[in-house]
């Protein structure tokens, strides 16, 4: 068994990015709108403001309080969508339930959309055309290709299909020539189709769901999942110490995917950038 080490391959991100804002002499910019205090969302801002320090980013943390209306929140967005000197804005998910969290992430201009949540750039990505792809899936790629992990011709099943990881890795994987089966709470027999799988991808939010006898011998096991157990330790959707003898490679949690997430912020404000510079904004 190998680790799929998110903190290496995080570490070649972070450099590839600093190393073309230098060449383009950019300063790049990352707005993060949080709305009230999520305990979960806190610690991923924290994570984001720091990479953004130490790319030398220009960053705004626009903290809102949680009874914020839908008109205030907007208004926020719009005037970030205009700052100049910010090419990239996301907002931290999940927002209070009184808010519409699909019109605030559609209110987002499409090119500066780094968390690829706008409809635009979730049909560009099925339509296999330029766009800004969500970070976490983007990262899960980039991990398995940085091992060389084919990904044509192979059987790929994804437990859960939220917008955010599960529908568009479905879409890069199928754009990269896998044979894709997507799963969530209703299929019937989940272990019937992770089993036929090469790679499984388990994005779900429930500790230690994905067993031994859940994958078959040699398998690539990818863990998306971050479940914060009893005694405070963060623990993933496979139990990983059940299924390492099993497996040819899999992502440690943390230190796995959870890394690859935020160095492809960096990667997308950069290409969010280059967006905004090809359509003169
Ligand atoms: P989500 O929106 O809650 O989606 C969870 C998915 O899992 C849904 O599609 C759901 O099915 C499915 N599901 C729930 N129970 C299931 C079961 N017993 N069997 C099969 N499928 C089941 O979550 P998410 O945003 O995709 O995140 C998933 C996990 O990844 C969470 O732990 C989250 O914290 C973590 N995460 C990590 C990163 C990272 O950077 N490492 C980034 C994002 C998310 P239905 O659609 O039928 O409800």
């Amino acid at each position: 068994m190998e680790l799929l080490d998110g903190k290496i391959v995080k570490q070649k991100v972070l450099e590839e990015v600093k190393g073309l804002a230098e060449k383009e002499n950019v300063k790049l910019g990352l707005a993060v709108v949080q709305v009230g205090d999520d305990e979960a969302s806190k610690v991923y801002v924290r994570q984001k403001e720091k990479m953004a320090n130490d790319l030398n980013f220009n960053f705004i943390h626009k903290k809102l309080s949680a009874d914020v209306t839908q008109e205030e929140l907007l208004k926020v967005i719009d005037k970030l969508n205009k700052n100049k000197k910010i090419h990239g804005i996301l907002v931290q998910m999940p927002i209070p339930k009184h808010l519409d969290s699909k019109e605030v992430q559609n209110r987002i201009y499409s090119y500066k959309d780094v968390d690829g949540l706008t409809d635009l750039n979730a049909g560009m990505l099925i339509h296999g055309k330029e766009g800004l792809v969500p970070c976490t899936p983007q990262g899960i790629v980039d991990l398995l290709k940085y091992y060389k992990i084919e990904l044509e011709g192979k059987n790929v099943t994804i437990i859960g299909r939220s917008d955010l990881v599960g529908k568009p890795l479905a879409a890069l994987m199928i754009n990269n020539n896998a044979t894709v089966t997507l799963c969530h709470s209703k299929t019937k027999d989940l272990r019937e189709f992770t089993k036929k799988a090469d790679i499984v991808v388990a994005a779900v939010g429930k500790a230690k769901l994905i067993k031994r006898e859940d994958i078959k011998k040699g398998a690539v096991v990818v863990d998306v999942g971050i479940n914060r157990m009893e005694d405070g330790k963060l623990c993933g959707d496979v139990d990983f110490d059940d299924v390492k003898s099993k497996v040819s490679y899999i992502t440690p949690v943390p230190g796995g995917v959870g890394q690859m997430t935020v160095a492809e912020l960096a990667m997308n404000t950069y290409k969010a950038y280059l967006l905004g510079k090809k359509n003169n904004k």
